[in-house]
Parts: C-alpha cells; structure tokens; sequence
C-alpha cells in the first residue's frame, strides 16, 4: 500500500526523522484555522499518490490563513494525473538553500536492499537516473546488517553532500532505515531532503510503500487504508480476505487460482465480444482448498456488484471439494433475490 506524504510523514515523525508541523484538511476554512495555529508563512500540498504535484500545480506557498484559505479552494478538488484532491497538508513553510534526494527501496532484483542518494534533489529523480547517472549513488544494503552508521557514512560520501551536512544527513538515514524495517515498508523515499540557509537538514516530501503482506503485524497502519478512495465492494472482500479487483463488465466471475481466473477473465471477454460486448465484471480468486464458507462470502461479494446480470463459476476439482462449492452456488437464485 502506497501511503499518502502526510501519513508517511507520520512515520518519519515518529521514528525521528526531521519533519515539519502540518495538519491534514479537507476544506478551505480547515486550511484556514491550521495556518493560524501554525501562526507563520505555510505550504498547502495536494495530497494524492502521485508524484509532480508540484509541477501540476497542486503545491503552493501561502503567506497567511486568507491566502492559505484561497490556495486550498484552488487545490481542493483539482484532478492531478487522473487522481482528485480530496485532502490538503498545511504545513509550516521552510526556506530552501538546497534540495537532495535520498530513499530505501526493495532491490528484488538483487534479493537485497538498496540506498540511493542524490545532491540533485527536488527534481524527477529517474531523470537524474538517466541524463546525469554519476549524480546518483546507488549502495547495496544488506538486509541482515541494515543501515549501519558505517553505512551511512558510506552513502554520504558516495552521493557527495557538503560536508556541513553530513552529520545530520548520516543520522536521518539510518532513521529512515528504522522506517523501512520497524513499519515493514518496501520503499522509503524523501524528495526533496532540504538543507535551510540555517544549516538543519529535514524532509519536506515523503514516500512510503508499505508491504501489505505484514499488515497484521501492525494495526496501527489500519487507520492508513484510504476508505473515501477504495471501491465498497473491494472493501468488504478484504474484510473476507478475498482476492477481489472489481472490473467494469457484467459477468461476476468466481474461480480458484490466479492463473485459472485470469483465463477466465480473458475467454469471457473474448465470448462476449459477439455479444455486444459483454465483459467480466471482476477478479475473484477463492483459492485452492477453498470452503463453502469462502464460496458464499464469495458469491455474496460478486452479487453484491449492482452490474453483475451472471455468475460464471469455473472451479478447478481436486484440492477443493466441487460439491461444497456447488452447494453454494445452487443457493445462488436465492441470494440473487435476497439482493433485490
Ligand atoms: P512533488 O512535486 O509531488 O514531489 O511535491 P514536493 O513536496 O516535493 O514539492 C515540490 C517542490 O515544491 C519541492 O521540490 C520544493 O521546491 C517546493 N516546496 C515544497 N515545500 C516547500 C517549502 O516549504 N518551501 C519552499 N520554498 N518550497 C517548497
Ligand atoms: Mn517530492
């Protein structure tokens, strides 16, 4: 799950990372009363899971609560790379000397970790990445010993940060590193890491992924799941722990296996074709082994979708027992008018 800047700022701010105060609204007049808190110059910022917000216009400078009022009219509601703007961060302006660019990220590839840092800060970084690949340093770290102070030192020097700065910039790395480990995220990245004309290095931007497989382990991240943003019928299969995406066709589709489904998916679309169209209305992957229990959860969460006029059940015999499943899906008329 990719978190929004003012949660991942909330986990900065809660291993240690330098961050600024903010508060998080949803109108004008909210914008308004958390400038006057804040009592100086602010930055409100679109808040979606997007990068560029600042070159579409959707982070802006306000000086005082009226100003910050009419920024928040403009960016509220703004659509920004097909995301809507639903929320703002008001947050206390700081004043910019230079702009870097330092993350954590999963490396897969590598089946290791990898730190990159950047003094070209502020900017797209996979643009640096391509035209001025020598401006970003990339430093292997490994999973087992972490972000050690050596480490840091390492990336430190290998990215080049003036030398003032390096004290501050080797602690905020191996906070980051507690980021990724302690919250099980799989991507840590601050764009821009600021140095002030005063000399104090902090986050102004952030980003985190977070590995929804060790979700359980932490239910305070709970509180992070986007309710306003997220489809209610994928809610509730989540609540189920079910394998649903909802599509924008009309046959609900229920099958066992990823690979099972999808195929479905794909012969259901293609059958339809002759049919004006017709199309899958979702993904749902009961797994193998799967109960009766999962099977009703299941059917009640496709009949659920108001586009679905038929189910398509394609369940594969052998670990799962065909007659539970059945069962469940004899029951279907049943349900079809339980719905209606
Ligand atoms: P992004 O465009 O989505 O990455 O949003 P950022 O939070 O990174 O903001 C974009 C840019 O706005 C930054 O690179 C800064 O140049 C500028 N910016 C953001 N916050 C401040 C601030 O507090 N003061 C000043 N002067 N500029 C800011
Ligand atoms: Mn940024």
């Amino acid at each position: 799950m990719d978190l929004y800047e003012y949660q991942a700022k909330h986990l900065f701010g809660k291993h240690g990372v330098p961050v600024t105060a903010g508060e998080v609204c949803t109108t004008p007049d909210a914008a308004h009363e958390a400038t006057r808190k804040i009592g100086s110059a602010v930055v409100v910022k679109a808040q979606v899971k997007v990068g560029g917000r600042g070159k579409a216009g959707g982070v802006k400078l306000a000086t005082n609560p009226m100003d910050a009022k009419g920024k928040a009219t403009d960016i509220l509601g703004m659509d920004i790379k097909g995301h809507t703007v639903y929320k703002v961060l008001v947050t206390e302006a700081s004043d910019i000397a230079e702009e870097y660019y330092v993350s954590f990220l999963l490396d897969r590839a590598n089946r290791s970790f990898l730190a990159m840092a950047s003094v070209a800060g502020g900017v797209d970084i996979e643009e640096v990445a391509a035209t001025r690949p020598d401006e970003l340093a990339m430093i292997r770290v490994d999973a087992l010993e972490g972000c050690t102070p050596e480490k840091a030192r390492e990336i430190v020097e290998a990215a080049g940060f003036p030398e003032a700065t390096r004290a501050q910039i080797e602690e905020i790395l191996q906070k980051l590193w507690r980021v990724l480990v302690e919250e099980d995220a799989t991507l840590v990245e601050v764009n821009p890491l600021v140095l002030t004309p005063t000399g104090t290095v902090l986050a102004l931007d952030g980003k985190v992924t977070l590995d929804d497989n060790a979700h359980y382990r932490h239910a305070s991240h709970a509180d992070f799941v986007d309710r306003d943003n997220t489809d209610p019928i994928e809610l509730r299969a989540k609540e189920f722990d079910l394998n649903y995406v909802k599509l924008e066709g009309e046959v609900g589709i229920v099958g066992n296996g990823a690979g099972l489904v999808m195929s479905t998916l794909d012969v259901v679309a293609y059958a339809g074709e002759e049919f004006g169209g017709i199309r899958p209305a979702n993904f749902l992957d009961i797994g193998g082994g799967a109960s009766a229990d999962v099977m009703a959860n299941g059917l009640d969460i496709v009949l659920n979708d108001p586009e679905v006029e038929a189910v398509f059940v394609n369940v594969f015999g052998g670990i799962t027992s065909c007659d539970a499943v059945a069962n469940e899906a004899a029951r279907l008329p049943n349900r079809r008018q339980q719905r209606s």
